[in-house]
This record gives C-alpha cells, structure tokens and sequence, in this order.
C-alpha cells in the first residue's frame, strides 16, 4: 500500500490585509508546521512576497491561487509562472470554481493553465467539483472525471508526481455545507480508479486527492479518516489559525493512525 503525505492549503481568496495576512501567517507558521504533513498557503497575490519572506524558515509552502499560461508578452494583468518562481511559490491552484463560474474560465484554458503549471516547474493542484443541479441530476462523476480528464489533457505520466487534486463540490464550497465523508470517499475512490484506467496504478496510488468545501476543525477529522481522502483545501477556515491548526492536526493523526496500520 502507497503511504501518501497528506497535504493541507488554505485558500484564503481575496481576504486578509498585508498586516493581518503576515499575523496568520506567522501563526501558522509557528502552531502548526510539521514535517508529517504538507502545508502549503495560497495568500492574494499582491501579498505574496511578504507572506512568503514571514514563512521562509519553516515548512510551510506558498502557493499562488492562480496563472497565466504564457510565459510573457501582452496579457495585461496576468502573472505568469516565472514570475511566481521569483517569489518562491511551488504550488499554484487551477480550476477553482470560483474562477470556472465566476470568472468563466473554460476547459480549454484550465487546460492550458495546467500544462504551463507543469512546465514551470511547479506543483499543480488541479480543483474539480459537480455544481448542485449536476448533483441533483446524478452527473457528479461525469462532471468530475471529465474535468480531470480535460484538466491534464496534457500532462503524462511522467509529470504526475507532481500534480494533487482538489475535489470540491460547488455547493460546498463557501457555504457550510458539506459532502458526508462516505459520499466524499465515493468521489475519490472514483477519482483514483479513473487515474488508474488513464495512466497506470503507480500513478493512481501515488496520486494525492484533497477535499475541499466548508473543511472546518469539527468536519475534518471524519473526512480525513477516509481512506482516499489526502488532505484538505480549506477556504474559510484557513483564516483561522486555530481552527486550520485544528485540520492539520487531524491530518496528522490520520497519518499516524495509517503508520500504526501499516506496521501492524
Ligand atoms: C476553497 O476555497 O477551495 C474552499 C473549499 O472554501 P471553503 O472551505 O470556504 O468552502
């Protein structure tokens, strides 16, 4: 059986200020880096070499919410991955639902997003979700394995290592709501079956896969038991030292709790 690290992000969005975003940060920084588990913080882009320079000694990793695909030229507003290499990011999100539908990002640019991800060098986490209506209609995995399959269209084998999914269901995300643990489980279990068929068992296995929607520090410890739950990326509860220390510290026990199995 693979033993993957789990890996926790906090994607704190458009929030925080230089000042209180520095705060968390230290806090963070200083309540919860361990080396049993991977953390890594998505702060608003303008506020990335500060968070980073106050998390340079720990382990803590900083991570980008977003990026361009190209890597220069005429795209007003856009950040690409060179850019964010300078200032020290090694994990960058693509596909956040908020920017599918609220931004109007396609598949094809999710696509290209993920490619140029890979090609900078840099951890891809690649965020799938069904919306409720696809829910409600029974699409979920149609909806969610089409996304991984259009996500890495472009990404073989080889680079997989270097790749985490995020399954977050729309209706979960920023709402409260919340998948139960077993039908989370049903989602990933299908996610890494499907990894399986696309590129090969290593890959499936190896894969990390992380929950996402309304984590909190009293629903973490039940989904992170899930056996195909690796970690968590958590929005609104990132914001919160104490309550993402909570999550972390859950993702830890679950590791634990796998070691104890394993040497058994
Ligand atoms: C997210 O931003 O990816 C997210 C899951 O947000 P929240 O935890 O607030 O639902």
């Amino acid at each position: 059986m693979t033993m993957r690290r789990p890996i926790i992000g906090g994607n704190w969005k458009m929030n925080t200020d230089l000042t209180s975003g520095r705060s968390l940060a230290a806090e963070i920084a200083s309540a919860a880096a361990t080396p049993a588990c991977d953390i890594v913080l998505y702060p608003p882009f303008p506020y990335l070499q500060q968070i980073g320079e106050v998390i340079a000694e720990g382990g803590v990793v900083l991570g980008a919410q977003n990026m361009w695909h190209e890597e220069s030229g005429a795209f007003t507003g856009e950040v690409s991955g060179a850019m964010l290499r300078d200032l020290g990011v090694r994990s960058v999100l693509v596909g956040h639902s908020e920017r599918r539908h609220v931004v109007g990002e396609s598949h094809e640019l999710i696509a290209a997003k993920a490619a140029a991800v890979i090609a900078a060098e840099l951890q891809l986490v690649l965020c799938v979700g069904e919306t409720l209506d696809q829910r409600e209609d029974d699409r979920t995995l149609d909806i969610v394995l089409g996304q991984v399959d259009s996500g890495l269209s472009s990404v073989g084998c080889e680079a997989m290592g270097s790749v985490v999914i995020a399954y977050e269901p729309v209706w979960a995300i920023g709402t409260g709501r919340t998948a139960s643990p077993g039908d989370a489980q049903a989602v990933h279990a299908a996610i890494r079956s499907h990894l399986q068929e696309r590129y090969d068992a290593g890959v499936a296995a190896a894969t990390r896969i992380q929950y996402g929607g309304s984590v909190n520090d009293e629903n973490a410890g039940d989904l992170l038991a899930c056996p195909d739950i690796d970690g968590a990326l958590v929005g609104g509860a990132s914001l919160n030292a104490d309550s993402f220390s909570a999550i972390i510290a859950a993702a830890v026990t679950k590791k634990n709790q796998s070691i104890g199995t394993q040497s058994r």
